[in-house]
Order: C-alpha cells, then sequence, then structure tokens
C-alpha cells in the first residue's frame, strides 16, 4: 500500500544522519513537505542537497534543540516559508554514558535538555496551530532503554522514560483536538550512536534480539511513516516497539 503524505508540514529533528535521516527521506518520499534539523550550517546544507537529489519539498535548518530559543525562532523560519507544521517528529538525541557514581552533573544535564527538554519546547511552540486545525500529529522517539534501564545510562533511562510518560500527558490533553501524540521506541539500531560501542557489547546486545541482528533505520522510519499517516488514526498515547523482541509487552 502506498502512503501519501501530501500537504503534510513535517517537523524532524536531527535529520543530518542515522534514524532521523531515514525519517525524514521516507516521508519526503510520501510526498510531505519536510524540514529536517541538523546543529550545524554545513549539516543543514547537506540535508537540503540530499533532499534535492531526492526530489523531496523542503530544506535543511540549523537546530540545537536543547535552546528554546532556537527552537522558537527555527519554527517561525519553518511556518513562514510552508506554513504550519502538520507533524512533528521529536528524534534528536544523544547519549553521555558514565555509571551513576562517576556522573557529571554536566553529563545529566545535557541529556535532560537536549533529550526532554527538547520534547516540552518543541510540542509547545507546533501544538498552538495544530489546535486551531483541530488536527495534528506529534511523534517522539524513545528507546527501550527507557523501559527496560541500561547500567551506565541512568541519564538517558530517565528521559527516555520521560518522553513516554509526557507523551501520555500530552495525548490526554490533545485528543480533543484530533492530535496524536505516541512514541516509537527502538531497540539497537545501527547507527552511530551503537557503532561507538566495543564489539563484545554488540555482540552481548544481538545475544538477547530474538531476531538476532540490530535493526536497521528503515525499521524505525517506517514506524513514523505509519505514525504520520491516516493508517494510524485511532492510536494515541502510545508507545511502538522496534526492537527485534528484545522486549515484549
Ligand atoms: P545519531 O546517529 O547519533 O544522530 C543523532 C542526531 O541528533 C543527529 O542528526 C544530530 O545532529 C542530532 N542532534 C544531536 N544533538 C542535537 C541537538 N542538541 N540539537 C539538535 N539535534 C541534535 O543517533 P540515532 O542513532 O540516529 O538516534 C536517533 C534517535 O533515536 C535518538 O533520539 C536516540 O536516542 C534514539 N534511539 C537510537 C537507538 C539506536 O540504537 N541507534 C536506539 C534507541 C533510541 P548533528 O549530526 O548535526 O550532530
Amino acid at each position: 500500500m502506498n502512503i501519501s503524505l501530501k500537504n503534510e508540514v513535517i517537523l524532524v529533528t536531527g535529520a543530518s544522519r542515522g534514524i532521523g535521516a531515514e525519517i525524514a527521506a521516507t516521508l519526503g518520499l510520501s510526498g510531505a513537505i519536510v524540514a529536517g534539523t541538523a546543529t550545524s550550517d554545513n549539516g543543514a546544507a547537506q540535508i537540503t542537497e540530499t533532499f534535492k537529489k531526492s526530489n523531496i519539498a523542503g530544506q535543511g535548518y540549523r537546530l540545537d534543540v536543547s535552546k528554546p530559543d532556537e527552537c522558537a525562532s527555527t519554527l517561525t523560519d519553518i511556518e513562514k516559508t510552508y506554513g504550519s507544521i502538520t507533524v512533528l517528529v521529536n528524534n534528536a538525541g544523544i547519549t553521555r554514558d558514565n555509571l551513576l557514581m562517576r556522573m557529571k552533573e554536566e553529563e545529566w544535564d545535557n541529556i535532560m535538555n537536549t533529550n526532554l527538554k527538547s520534547v516540552y519546547s518543541l510540542s509547545k511552540l507546533v501544538c498552538r496551530n495544530m489546535m486551531k486545525a483541530r488536527s495534528g500529529r506529534i511523534i517522539n522517539v524513545t528507546s527501550v532503554v527507557g523501559f527496560l534501564g541500561n547500567a551506565g545510562q541512568s541519564n538517558y533511562a530517565a528521559a527516555k522514560a520521560g518522553i513516554v510518560g509526557f507523551s501520555k500527558s500530552l495525548a490526554r490533553e490533545l485528543g480533543g483536538r484530533n492530535i496524536n501524540v505516541n512514541c516509537v521506541a527502538p531497540g539497537f539500531i545501527d547507527t552511530e550512536m551503537t557503532q561507538s560501542l566495543a564489539e563484545e557489547q554488540k555482540k552481548a546486545l544481538i545475544n538477547q534480539v530474538p531476531l538476532g541482528r540490530l535493526g536497521e533505520v528503515s525499521d524505525i522510519a517506517n514506524t513514523v511513516l505509519f505514525l504520520s499517516s491516516d493508517l494510524s488514526k485511532y492510536i494515541t498515547g502510545s508507545t511502538i516497539h522496534v526492537n527485534g523482541g528484545m522486549m515484549m509487552e
């Protein structure tokens, strides 16, 4: 089945590489106008270039999602050019792993600001116009780690679990306006985030996955495509787990 996202204006944060780049391409090739963000001007220019080559409408923007003022000004820029955002994909995320006993306050704060506060800032900014339009989608990328926990990732797990509670609450606030808020929880996906793991660690991870491999970025992008489309219109406040069976509900 072909899913058409014609007439959608979609903001994908962290679209320069990994999961976000694939989400941006998948949604763009389905007909949406896509604003994809990177943390540098060069990264934003590369997104624009990639979109041009693939005939995707939209462009790259430079944005540090941990800065609320930048979120607001980027949103204004996007809406001036393309109109109101109809689908927000909060994908940007980082890790700053450390055992709690060694974790610096800065490592905690960086994760909270980039992975969790950004979801608050951007959701708040887009939902005014979505409420007026009585339609919209907010899709937040969380992680299996937010559900299972992971030694050395207490900051990351707390932020990712926080996203789930935030999304459920927002789904209740906005459901009456026909705005769906959902999460996608990837397991371990083959991106730069996981390429930095030692071979031993990777092997140990794969041993916990019934499907016996890391996930592909397209596994996540296709789930986001589903949640962006009308096929998922009766789903809100939910998390779709895409983890090869590593955690079953
Ligand atoms: P990645 O390859 O490391 O890419 C991270 C993306 O986030 C990049 O586009 C990066 O932009 C952007 N970013 C980083 N800091 C940012 C900031 N302050 N403001 C705006 N953008 C920022 O990561 P990934 O593996 O694709 O992960 C994407 C999402 O999936 C994250 O939320 C991650 O937590 C989640 N996730 C990943 C996995 C996995 O196994 N890979 C598993 C579960 C969940 P620049 O390139 O410009 O730095």
